[in-house]
């Protein structure tokens, strides 16, 4: 692993979508009428407010997300483009994703979306077929999501869709079936991620339940053989990739980068001399509308992380990434060396266990760790 490139990202937060999907905790918002005008002024006040500090920063990925953002008009995802343009330099290679609907996608839309500066789709396809796209509660059907990709891959040359797993009566033929036609559509990345029952959602007040621990591990495994031999290694727990079409603004996430969370309950990292702050917007739509609209931002709080905090989350990030946390990056990161900010009893246990390795100053969840990242997280850094 070389050294990292420096990046930055920025992430601009859409709450509306056509439907609230019965498993999301999203935060996302189903409102009949929505003033396109005063959310672009918003956005673009939130921009100047970060631009003031952390315009010295090239941005290297912009990403559009939701809620579902191909709901934005083009013109609102220009004009925010090109206001990042003026405020800040921008890669050569500057990534720019926005998540889209099958449901709102066609052919003009995806060419208006490329044509305000989007150069790569991840479109929320999450099966394809059609009953489990109802029992997900989704607007479209099988063949929709397989136009819509079809569609975007002739418009777009980095293209991503994600689909969903570990539902309750899935069994592993009809889930090798699936990643078979994802793998005969896909352009090269592919988001997979298993069903959870997240508090607060319809599945959740349903009682609900997903796939049972052995079928979701089974199902992973699947996966993860599928996958490999398709050349689309899990470069991420829950994400798979060609060599150079990972997403590279969620590796900045994954890498314990700094972004810009612009929008409601968008949250962002900020670092001046290694001391890294947390940001969070308000979640609910219309109050952060109101106050990025009259103060310039709908920030809640600002918060500087602890020394011990910063490393937790740097750790729980980079245990995600087959490609681990280097002792070099962490110290870029943090000033401070890897191995000394390690319990060296409990990271040769984790070692011994053989969920974890620390070896040419690469610290590294193995396959068998990675599908129990938590405890092993929750033993190496209690
Ligand atoms: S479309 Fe996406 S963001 Fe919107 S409710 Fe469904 S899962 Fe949530």
């Amino acid at each position: 692993m070389g050294k990292l490139k420096p990046a930055f990202g920025i992430y601009i937060h859409w709450p509306f979508c056509a439907k609230k999907c019965p498993y999301c905790d999203f935060n996302s918002h189903v409102q009949d009428s929505i003033d396109q005008g005063q959310w672009l002024e918003a956005y673009l006040n939130e921009l100047r407010y970060y631009a003031s500090e952390a315009s010295d920063r090239p941005v290297t990925s912009v990403f559009f997300g939701g809620g579902t953002p191909s709901l934005m008009k083009p013109q609102v995802i220009e004009d925010i483009l090109t206001e990042i343009g003026r405020l800040w330099r921008c890669s050569d290679d500057l990534e720019i994703t926005a998540e889209a609907n099958p449901s709102s996608s066609e052919s003009q839309l995806f060419q208006d979306f490329r044509q305000a500066g989007i150069n790569r789709l991840s479109i929320g396809v999450q099966s394809f077929n059609d009953q489990k796209l109802q029992f997900l509660g989704r607007l479209h059907d099988a063949a929709e999501a397989s136009n819509a990709i079809e569609t975007a891959a002739n418009i777009f040359d980095r293209l991503s869709f994600d689909l969903i797993y570990a539902l309750p009566d899935q069994t592993p033929e009809d889930w090798r079936q699936e990643l078979g036609a994802a793998l005969k559509l896909t352009q090269g990345h592919l988001s997979l991620y298993q069903l959870t029952i997240e508090p607060g959602t319809a599945f959740h007040k349903d009682r609900v339940a997903a796939a049972d621990e052995d079928l979701g591990s089974e199902l992973y495994e699947i996966t993860q053989e599928l996958l490999d031999q398709a050349g689309l290694p899990a470069y991420e727990i829950s994400n798979h990739a060609k060599k150079d079409q990972e997403s590279r603004h969620n590796l900045v996430y994954w890498r314990g980068q700094d972004y810009l969370g612009i929008g409601p309950g968008a949250h962002g990292r900020l670092t001046h001399n290694f001391q890294t702050e947390m940001i969070h917007n308000y979640r609910e739509p219309g109050k952060w509308l109101e106050l990025a609209q009259t103060e310039g931002t709908g920030q809640q709080k600002r918060t500087p992380l602890s020394a011990e905090e910063r490393r937790d989350e740097i750790i729980l990030m980079g245990l995600r990434l087959a490609e681990g946390l280097s002792a070099d990056h962490y110290h870029t990161l943090t000033g401070t060396d890897l191995a000394s900010s390690l319990d060296q009893n409990r990271l040769q246990a984790l070692e011994n266990e053989g969920f974890i390795s620390f070896q040419d100053n690469i610290l590294k969840a193995a396959p068998a760790g990675r599908q129990r990242l938590n405890a092993v997280l929750a033993h190496l850094l209690s």
